[in-house]
């Protein structure tokens, strides 16, 4: 209990349907941590897993006590369980990691060598890919970079959830409350002293992804509606933009009607502008859809997670509000 409370680094390892990998991974994230020859946790957070995930967890815990489990009700996602992970870690500096092994375990050893040095926060910033589909690479590039370029505040580009965080920065991310989180930018938001790590990102060590277009869908939509408003700009410059072009075409349908006398039944035109226009404003309604409902989400005020059980924590010891 004593050594808990003294615990350096907590390991959070979100998983959800791992049942291939997590025992490899529990083995390499062992080796890793070991050399540092401090205390550690292993903090699984398992997000409503369907398979043996839980059952394979709890039968090395009853070997290992480094290794403790958040078992949530259902699947929250892979954001919500990270910030689980930080609600419940206890070490001194909070490293997460996905537990497909595609971030090499052992880039942990050079991300506390950083914090060592003064550094809050660790990130890992992917310079390649390794295994994972062209599509999936261009629109994570692409992403990343419209993502820059649309919030004010620095999101460094092609980095994931892959980082470590001093326990002060841990400390202020768990005051915040937003429900539809992005925590790679809310990290980027709270600021201190950040600093990055190059790293090639490996093949998934078994298993498929638990990312299917579905999601990567909602975490995009969630990181630009959380970090910038200019989608709705967008809808107004271009609005406005199109009833300039509009009013031209008036005067021009004007100036046919009453000077060339020319203008013939006009159907298809008609019917170019009013698909035009109808789109368009079917596009800023959806835009603004999207803010409302995460308005209504804020508003409701539900908890982030459920958590069914927990195995080598407990409920008050949860080490900060939400
Ligand atoms: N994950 C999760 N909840 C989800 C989806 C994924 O906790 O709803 C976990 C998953 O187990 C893994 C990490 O998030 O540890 C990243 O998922 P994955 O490797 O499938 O994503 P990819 O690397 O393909 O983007
Ligand atoms: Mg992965």
């Amino acid at each position: 209990m004593e050594r808990e409370r003294n615990c350096t680094y907590s390991v959070v390892v979100p998983v959800f349907n791992e049942e291939e990998v997590i025992e490899q991974t529990y083995r390499r994230l062992t080796a890793v941590m070991d050399t540092t020859k401090e205390s550690y946790e292993l903090l699984f957070v398992n997000d409503g897993s369907r398979d043996s995930t839980v059952e394979k967890l709890l039968r090395i815990r009853q070997k290992d006590y480094n290794v403790k489990l958040i078992d949530f009700s259902r699947n929250f996602g892979h954001q919500v369980a990270i910030s689980a992970g930080m609600d419940y870690a206890k070490g001194k500096a909070v490293i997460v990691i996905d537990a497909d092994l595609q971030d090499p375990p052992e880039l942990m050893l050079n991300m506390i060598e950083k914090w060592k040095a003064g550094y809050d926060v660790v990130y890992a910033k992917r310079t390649a890919r390794k295994g994972e589909t062209f599509f999936k690479k261009q629109t994570a590039s692409l992403f990343y970079r419209t993502l820059r370029r649309m919030t004010d505040i620095e999101i460094p580009v092609d980095t994931g959830d892959f980082r470590l965080l001093d326990r002060k920065v841990c400390d202020e991310l768990k005051g915040i409350q937003e429900k539809n989180r992005f925590v790679r930018g809310l990290v980027s938001w709270v600021g201190f002293r950040q600093t990055a790590i190059e790293y090639g990102r490996d093949e998934r060590a078994a298993g498929k992804t638990k990312y299917p277009l579905k999601k990567m869908i909602k975490l995009s939509v969630d990181g630009l509606t959380s970090f910038s408003y200019k989608p709705l700009k967008l809808a107004s410059y271009g609005g406005m933009a199109l009833s300039v072009v509009g009013f031209v075409y008036m005067l021009a349908v004007l100036f046919q009607t009453f000077c060339t006398k020319t203008t013939v039944p006009g159907w298809s035109s008609l019917v170019v502008i009013q698909l035009l226009f109808s789109g368009f404003v079917l596009m800023i309604l959806g835009m603004m859809g999207e803010y409302i409902g995460r308005i209504y989400d804020e508003t409701k005020d539900r908890p982030l997670y459920i958590v069914k059980e927990t195995y080598g924590l407990s409920a008050h010891e949860m080490t900060g509000p939400r």
